[in-house]
């Protein structure tokens, strides 16, 4: 699903991915962690295409095709899914008719026909059944006077309506109560299947004890310098990140 090689990339001429490589199978669901400022932020943008970034080295395919000169828009219709990637407040456009017209032209952008609008009002409701999602909420502007936790749950929403092949979180979960957590993760499990993949970008463990990684991976100065399973996590929050600076220090 995904592959990256040896990525190095930079920000106005500071180069912050130095030497990243991952790998991600359809089915897989992988969590990625790591102190602040280790570039996990970085490393989804630019799976996602966001231009503020230059790639100087490396390899980024996306089942098996090079996707570094797609724009974000051609990605996105390829199935890979950031949140935050619609993080703009849109007044008079309702949550529901972003999401209609999200998926409408992902449709066309595939070849394919509209959502014949039955089918689009199934899936509204279905989707926002799943994540607990209120009527009265789906008419609200997007993301116009929306607490951080209505944020959190509309990008789930349209994580949830768009089923992406390759949906990465990034930090979905700082902020979330207990409640809107379980509802976000829920969202995450369900969306989870043997063709698509889940990148879920984390400070905490606590998001990891509703959705279990198959892997976990620590980023720690632009690299990928230790890789385990759902164990990991918890050897994290126990211990912080001192002894794996000490580790590879030694
Ligand atoms: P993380 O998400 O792991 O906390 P980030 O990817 O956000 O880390 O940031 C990694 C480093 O890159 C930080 O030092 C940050 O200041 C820098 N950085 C990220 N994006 C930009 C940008 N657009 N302009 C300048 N510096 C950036
Ligand atoms: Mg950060
Ligand atoms: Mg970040």
């Amino acid at each position: 699903m995904l592959e990256i090689k040896d990525l190095h990339a930079s920000v106005e001429e500071k180069e912050i991915l130095k030497g990243l490589s991952l790998n991600v199978k359809a089915g897989e669901v992988h969590a990625i962690m790591g102190p602040n400022g280790s570039g996990k932020s970085t490393l989804a943008s630019i799976v996602a295409g966001k231009e503020d970034y230059e790639v100087t080295k490396g390899e980024i395919r996306l089942n098996g095709e090079d996707i570094e000169e797609l724009a974000a828009e051609e990605r996105a219709h390829k199935g890979v899914f950031l949140s935050f990637q619609y993080p703009v407040e849109i007044p008079g456009v309702t949550v529901t008719n972003f999401m209609k017209t999200a998926i409408n032209e992902t449709r066309k952008a595939q070849g394919l026909e509209e959502m014949p609008a039955k089918d689009m009002l199934k899936k509204i409701r279905e989707k926002s059944e799943l994540l607990e999602i209120d009527r009265k909420f789906l008419s609200r502007s997007l993301n116009e006077g929306f607490s951080g936790g209505e944020k959190k749950r509309n990008e789930i929403f349209q994580m949830a309506m768009m089923e992406p092949k390759l949906a990465i979180l990034d930090e979905t979960d700082s902020g979330l109560d207990i409640d809107a957590l379980r509802i976000v993760a829920n969202g995450v499990n369900k969306l989870k299947s043997d063709d698509n993949a889940i990148v879920v970008i984390t400070h905490y463990q606590r998001l990891l004890d509703y959705i279990v990684p198959d892997f976990v991976h620590v980023l720690y100065d632009g690299k990928i310098v230790k890789s385990g399973t759902k164990e990991l996590a918890l050897e994290l929050e126990e211990k912080g990140y001192d002894w794996i600076k000490e580790e590879i220090n030694a």
